[in-house]
């Protein structure tokens, strides 16, 4: 028999590595419990009288812990290969950047089935793997040709050796898919073993992609990784991409942690997307992660958007980046759409629509065309109010309001999900006359269906489309062409291509032109231009309406508009990227968050002046400690402190030594951190 100790990485907010005894039959071959154990394998160990999993970061023959208190590990999962030393590096420097423990990053990814799973078990789904391999035939299927533009941009992807990150910027409907899929082709032809990760920002963005990937690449061996995978699901696609076998990935941002020990090329499609940032726990940016690692890999990554964040636009703008464009449309006679504006103080709303848009929509619906109405609003008002008395049906727990849902007969707060019945009546006065205030995706679907009886209306939003499969289900639907007008959030702004959509509809965007956040412009912008993106993707058939994107707004004038109008991303890239400059904001700056969390705002906003002063550093600016613009959140008072620098070497340096101070403070608030925030 042999001893050693293992040390090892475990999910917790503790920062430290533990120390397990582990013995083994020595000189055992390989493979089997008697095998000494190496780094980048999964131990299960003991801990807080559970048994969890950890992952091996050294191996030592003594520990200084106390022989009595030495627990020894429970397994080694010797069937499974260790992660890499490059995977160990990746979540290393995600762990130093987002100054977390290690164990917080590596081990959350991972599949649960990986801990849960008998030893029997899980040989038994390694071997089921075994058995599934990639065909090795990576002749690409039905390939359309090229446009000269995307075939430049896709010989460049393709064909590009070591660290290369190009930004491939196309209006929507350019063919950015196609240039990825090429790309995709000439990797595998050169390099038969690689692997390719393709990043989506969403979920209901991997049905389309994984078909169009399928179907042009019928050998190849695919595997998805999202939150919509079921445990035996996850191990398996996790396993093939494990053990080499997956020679694409296609997955939403956790993907990025996930092990790929053949990768070749990276594709971030969408890259702009806010949805890449992870905004709870190990607060990353997946995008930000990927070109770590395409550097650290030294191969090609490609960002591809239609409105490329600030940063990655900076980056191209400054040579870090190769930029390449496809300024058209790739299907024959589809042209971008006529954006207009629609002055909501001439043409005043009923039901919400202008009678502009119900022109619009009437003829659609007489052309047999489909029309799609943006609000960014789900339920059916955000608020309802006494008109006797001005009681307002705001949350008991939050800094907000309750939201009717009208189908469901609810008020529900959309931020700490209290739910209650719509009150008969006014709690404060009694009068049965409540009033719905302003309006969401519900009402608008309520008012359309009055306006056009004949019409098959379909409303896409979280509230619609809660079970699982339903939104996949709801997309299909209007590809197959049974719905005249779609309603939807965010969620059908994105990627996807309605070939039969001739009309959009954005109903009022104005809010957002006024917001205190300064990144609130560039995520309208994008967004305006994402949802109008959708409309005329195929050629306009005989007959057929011109495609169309009607804005209703009281703000004609504003330059936002005429930019989207326009279709000009550059210029307006161009003119806020100086407006940023000038300001001092990012991507010209480099900032990091500290939220505390109590009952009590002044308790948080104590804490946060404690942890302000505990550590001097020169070069940082660290801003007064703030009440979160929204306040409270389940009984939960939030404020935060804003810490700046020009240099992010010298951020990182300052995160390093406050955290340490701020983990030796004695105190119940609740804090984290968070590196390169999105919403300040
Ligand atoms: P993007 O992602 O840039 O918005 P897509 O990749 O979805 O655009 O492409 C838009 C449409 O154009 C799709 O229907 C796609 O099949 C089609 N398409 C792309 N490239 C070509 C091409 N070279 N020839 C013909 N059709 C193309
Ligand atoms: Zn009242
Ligand atoms: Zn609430």
């Amino acid at each position: 028999m042999a001893q050693c100790i293992l040390k090892i990485a475990l999910d917790t907010p503790l920062n430290a590595v533990f120390d397990y005894r582990w013995q083994y039959q020595d000189g055992e071959d390989s493979g089997g419990q008697g095998a000494r154990p190496q780094v980048g394998q999964l131990a299960l160990v003991p801990f807080a009288r559970r048994e969890v999993m950890g992952l091996i970061v050294g191996l030592a023959e003594h520990s200084d812990v106390p022989a009595e208190k030495l627990k020894d590990a429970l397994a080694v999962r010797h069937q499974l290969a260790p992660l890499s030393a490059q995977w160990l590096a990746l979540a290393g420097f995600a762990a130093d950047y987002y100054q977390r423990p290690l164990g917080e990053v590596a081990l959350p990814g991972l599949p649960k089935n990986l801990r849960v799973l008998t030893t029997v078990a899980l040989d038994r789904a390694i071997k089921k793997l075994g058995k599934l391999e990639d065909s090795h035939d990576h002749t690409p299927l039905n390939m359309p040709q090229l446009n000269p533009e995307q075939q430049t941009a896709a010989d460049f992807i393709g064909g590009a050796q070591g660290y290369q990150p190009a930004l491939l910027y196309g209006v929507t409907g350019s063919g950015k898919t196609e240039v990825y899929l090429q790309a995709c082709a000439q990797v595998l032809a050169r390099e038969p073993q690689g692997q390719i990760l393709i990043m989506v920002p969403e979920i209901n963005l991997t049905p389309q992609l994984e078909g169009n990937i399928r179907a042009r690449f019928p050998g190849v061996m695919l595997a998805t990784l999202h939150s919509s995978l079921s445990e035996g699901e996850r191990m398996l696609h996790w396993l093939a991409a494990h053990q080499g076998q997956a020679r694409i990935v296609l997955g939403t941002r956790l993907a990025i942690l996930s092990s790929l020990p053949k990768l070749k090329l990276i594709v971030i499609d969408e890259e702009h997307d806010p949805s890449y940032k992870q905004q709870e726990g190990l607060r990353y940016s997946a995008r930000d992660l990927a070109v770590w690692r395409a550097w650290q890999l030294k191969i090609p990554i490609v960002l591809g958007s239609a409105t490329p964040s600030l940063e990655s636009w900076h980056h191209a703008q400054g040579g870090r980046y190769k930029l390449l464009e496809l300024r058209e449309r790739a299907v024959k006679a589809a042209v971008l759409p006529a954006v207009k504006l629609v002055d909501m103080e001439r043409d005043k709303p009923r039901d919400g629509l202008t009678s502009a848009l119900v022109a619009a929509l009437k003829l659609r619906m007489e052309r047999g065309e489909q029309s799609l109405l943006f609000l960014n609003r789900r339920g059916y008002a955000p608020v309802i109010c006494c008109e006797s008395c001005g009681w307002i049906s705001d949350c008991t727990r939050c800094t907000s309001f309750m939201v009717l849902h009208k189908p469901e007969h609810r008020l529900r707060c959309h931020h700490c999900s209290l739910e209650m019945r719509i009150p008969h009546h006014c709690p404060t006065c009694g009068n049965v006359d409540l009033q719905p205030v302003g309006r969401g995706t519900q009402r608008v679907e309520e008012g359309l269906q009055a306006l056009f009886p004949e019409a098959r209306i379909l409303r896409i939003d979280a509230d619609s489309t809660r079970k699982k499969g339903s939104a996949q289900e709801a997309f299909d639907t209007v590809h197959r062409g049974e719905v005249d007008i779609l309603i939807g959030t965010q969620m059908v702004a994105k990627g996807h291509d309605f070939k039969k959509l001739t009309l959009v509809g954005i109903m009022n965007p104005d809010t957002a032109l006024f917001s205190q956040d300064y990144r609130a412009s560039e995520r309208l912008f994008a967004q305006l231009m994402q949802v109008a993106g959708r409309a005329g993707r195929a050629a306009q058939t005989e007959g057929g309406s011109a495609a169309e994107v009607l804005i209703q707004t009281r703000y004609t004038q504003h330059p936002l508009y005429s930019a989207v109008v326009n279709h000009d991303y550059d210029h307006f890239a161009t003119a806020l990227l100086e407006e940023r400059k000038q300001a001092g904001l990012p991507p010209y700056l480099f900032q990091a968050l500290l939220r505390a969390e109590a009952a009590e705002l002044a308790t948080a906003i104590e804490f946060l002046d404690i942890a302000r002063g505990c550590v001097l550093h020169p070069g940082i600016t660290i801003n007064d400690p703030i009440p979160m613009t929204m306040t409270r959140i389940h009984n939960v008072d939030r404020a935060q402190l804003l810490v700046e620098s020009p240099s992010r070497p010298n951020l990182q340096l300052f995160l390093k030594e406050w955290m340490d101070a701020l983990r030796s403070l004695k105190t119940r608030v609740k804090w984290s951190l968070e590196v390169d925030p999105l919403d300040i």
